[in-house]
């Protein structure tokens, strides 16, 4: 009977990554096969993917980078992001947080990806793949992160604030619409969404007052905003905003209520003189990246990700989950909220925002 094949994929990977550390790190290879007796042919296979380590030789050169890593932030940001976006691409942004929970320090989290690729490669479960299940009992909310459009807002325009801008503009609504649907197709990235909205908006001419008078004036909270946030701010429970909306817009609709929100991470305009649009500055923190905004968080805080409680409505708030957090859907759109692997609860119907008050 022959031996099982590898997979090819998570074989890559692995090899890449492997290259990544020594090359980043400024790792020698020669140090590592003097230290634990591999050969360096045998190294030379592994870094152009022909063949995986040896179990035993996976666990000497997990020891060897636990012993060698300096941290770096800089160095650091490389690695994890290539990690980062191999698990994006793979749509298993929820084992990579899981993992990077579990092991904070770049020596060890960098061992235990390798590790998690070659069990993909050699098509083995990960075994701390079975996902910890929340029960109420264990959370212990000290942040809630909001999302905006639909969820702080009223849905009754039944236009997001991007679809109103395009509109006031003259232009379809079908235009914005395409783009959102070409970016969740993944046809085109988040930069380029943002620019080409860029050069639709300044084609136009843009000007701030559109947007934060007649835009923003259209925009309503939902009801018991302002009770919320103080029940929470009584508990000190820190309130964050991370939405695809427009920093400008948040600021206006929120008004006084901005005093009691912490962080706002949203997409951001910038004006000339005359108050016409020069440039959109797109957040990094929007759809995938709203999980990465949750990470840092709990990281920052020192706090379990599962002690965060996660409110969002729509379709860019589907990949919270992936972080850890408590998640809670209010008056869905575009998402199914039943999915209770990316929605741990659900209201249907919110008119109140204190109802979510319940779930903390
Ligand atoms: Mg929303």
């Amino acid at each position: 009977m022959g031996r099982k094949k590898d997979n090819l994929i998570w074989k890559r990977h692995f090899a890449n990554l492997f290259k990544t550390i020594f090359f980043k790190y400024e790792l020698d290879y020669d140090d590592f096969s003097s230290e634990y007796t591999w050969s360096s042919s045998a190294i030379r296979y592994w870094k152009t993917s022909k063949r995986l380590p040896q179990i035993e030789a996976l666990s000497d050169l997990r020891k060897f980078l636990c012993t060698h890593i300096v941290s770096n932030e800089a160095t650091d940001k490389l690695v994890i992001g290539e990690i980062s976006d191999v698990f994006t691409k793979e749509e298993m942004l929820h084992e990579y947080y899981r993992i990077r929970n579990a092991y904070p320090r770049i020596n060890e989290f960098v061992g235990e990806i390798l590790n998690f690729y070659y069990n993909a490669a050699k098509d083995k479960p990960n075994l701390d793949e079975i996902t910890e299940t929340k029960t109420d009992k264990e959370r212990n909310t000290r942040v809630v992160v909001f999302d905006f459009d639909g969820t702080l807002t009223d849905g009754k325009t039944n236009r997001t604030t991007w679809e109103s801008i395009w509109t006031s503009l003259g232009y379809d609504v079908k235009e914005c619409q395409n783009l959102h649907m070409k970016f969740n197709r993944k046809e085109i990235s988040h930069e380029e969404w943002c620019k080409i909205t860029e050069e639709k908006f300044r084609e136009r001419r843009l000007h701030r007052d559109i947007l934060e008078n007649e835009i923003a004036s259209k925009i309503h909270l939902i009801k018991g905003v302002r009770k919320t946030f103080n029940a929470l701010d009584k508990k000190n429970i820190r309130i964050y905003i991370v939405s695809g909306s427009i920093y400008s817009v948040i600021k206006k609709t929120m008004g006084s209520l901005i005093q009691y929100i912490y962080d706002v991470k949203a997409n951001d305009f910038l004006w000339d003189e005359g108050g016409f649009l020069t440039q959109i500055i797109g957040t990094k923190y929007d759809f995938e990246g709203k999980a990465e905004f949750i990470f840092e968080i709990s990281q920052r805080l020192n706090i379990s990700p599962n002690d965060i409680l996660f409110v969002g409505n729509s379709i860019n708030d589907q990949f919270a989950y992936n972080s850890g957090v408590y998640t809670l859907c209010i008056n869905p759109k575009l998402t199914d909220a039943s999915n209770s692997k990316i929605w741990n609860n659900c209201i249907m119907t919110c008119d109140d925002l204190t109802d979510i008050l319940n779930y903390l």
